[in-house]
């Protein structure tokens, strides 16, 4: 089964839409949360989202923008988008993201992946180290976990005596392009896909991954979308300038 796995879109129109162009061939899909925040399109988005299939996690802006989660723990900008979205969304779709699970989420057909927003301990996580990877990829009974929420695209992999990260390599730094990553046998692996909407690698290109299962190959793919257009829309939506200027610095 070839799954694309989406995370962190954040009402990022044109850099979904630019995955979706680019991607290679699927037969399902993954999305990893954070489908708002940030961004100036989040009905689109997750009208978008839910034409691609019914497997979902929860991530945290997903939560705040329903008025889940209170917004203390958010920095000031992270809170206004929030309130932005909140605003912006209809009934429907509130209720929707209120409808959505929590991880780890496992789907029919693929006994040995999980998926996640934030780690498989906690959904609101952060795993950007190798020392943040440690206690889930002890804890967690899965091959391999996918997650999200640090926006950095890359992978752990532990086999309990060593605990290995690396990141994919890129020839390009505007083009589209995929970077095969082969997972071996006997190891546990925390996969990050990347951003959609808000990468902050800084890699400005949208960043996605689609992980077949059969030969068990992770490939990393970045596609450059329009930049300017999204900007153009978060500026005219009244949402914080540094919204706009981060993306297309990648940060
Ligand atoms: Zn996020």
């Amino acid at each position: 089964m070839r799954v694309l796995l989406l995370s962190d879109i954040h009402s990022n129109l044109e850099a979904l839409e630019a995955c979706l162009a680019a991607a290679p061939a699927y037969d399902k899909v993954v999305n990893l949360g954070d489908i708002v925040g940030y961004g100036a399109n989040p009905n689109e988005v997750i009208e978008r989202s839910r034409q691609l299939g019914k497997y979902f996690v929860r991530g945290n802006h997903d939560k705040a923008a329903c008025g889940l989660i209170e917004l203390k723990d958010f920095n000031p900008v992270a809170a206004l988008a929030a309130l932005w979205t909140r605003d912006q969304l209809t009934t429907e779709n509130l209720e929707w993201l209120r409808s959505l699970p929590q991880g780890p989420l496992r789907i029919d057909g693929l006994s040995d992946a999980q998926f996640v927003h934030g780690s498989p301990v906690d959904e609101d996580e952060y795993v950007v180290t190798a020392r943040d990877a440690v206690e889930p990829l002890m804890v967690t009974p899965a091959a391999v976990t996918f997650f999200g929420h640090t926006h950095l695209q890359g992978s752990f992999a532990s086999n309990d005596i060593h605990l290995d990260s690396d990141r994919p390599t890129y020839k390009t730094v505007g083009q589209s392009e995929g970077s095969d990553f082969p997972l071996k046998q006997g190891l546990r692996y925390l996969v990050n896909p990347g951003s959609v909407g808000q990468p902050r690698d800084g890699d400005w290109r949208a960043g996605f991954a689609l992980y077949d299962s059969d030969t068990r190959i992770v490939t990393f793919c970045r596609a450059p979308y329009n930049v300017k257009a999204a900007q153009d829309r978060i500026l005219a939506a009244n949402l914080p300038q540094r919204l706009a200027t981060r993306l297309a610095a990648g940060r």
